[in-house]
């Protein structure tokens, strides 16, 4: 069985609350949001973190940021929205299946880290 809590995720395996699919990509809303609106997107494919997954496939990265503006506009983020990807320890990845947030629905924080 595999071990990764997005990859389960993405396979249905475990409950989310989806907010987009297609063949390559599952977004789904965070289980602790920290902004009014809070998602993930993830690719389906398995890469830890950002780092691997640009190195192996940069396209998929590229069209990932493309989808994560497209779930920001799902989301009726029309006023703005952030895009982060935490990537490894210091950035305090806890997730290590690669994901982008999807933060807005007011004005975030002017502090980033
Ligand atoms: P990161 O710290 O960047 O690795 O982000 C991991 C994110 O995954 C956190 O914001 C968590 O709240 C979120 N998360 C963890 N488990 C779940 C879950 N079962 N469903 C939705 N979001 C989750
Ligand atoms: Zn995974």
């Amino acid at each position: 069985m595999n071990e990764c809590l997005f990859c389960r995720i993405a396979a249905g395996e475990i409950p989310s609350t989806k907010v987009y699919e297609d063949e390559k990509f599952y977004s789904f809303m965070d289980i602790n949001p920290q902004a009014k609106v809070h998602a993930l997107i993830i690719p389906k494919k398995h890469y830890a973190d950002m780092a691997e997954l640009s190195a192996a496939d940069a396209a998929l990265a590229g069209e990932m940021l493309k989808k994560a503006c497209l779930v920001a506009e799902k989301l009726g983020l029309k006023n703005g929205f952030r895009l982060i990807t935490n990537t490894g320890a210091d950035a305090r990845q806890s997730v290590r299946h690669t994901h982008i947030h999807i933060l807005g629905g007011e004005e975030l924080s002017e502090r980033m880290g």
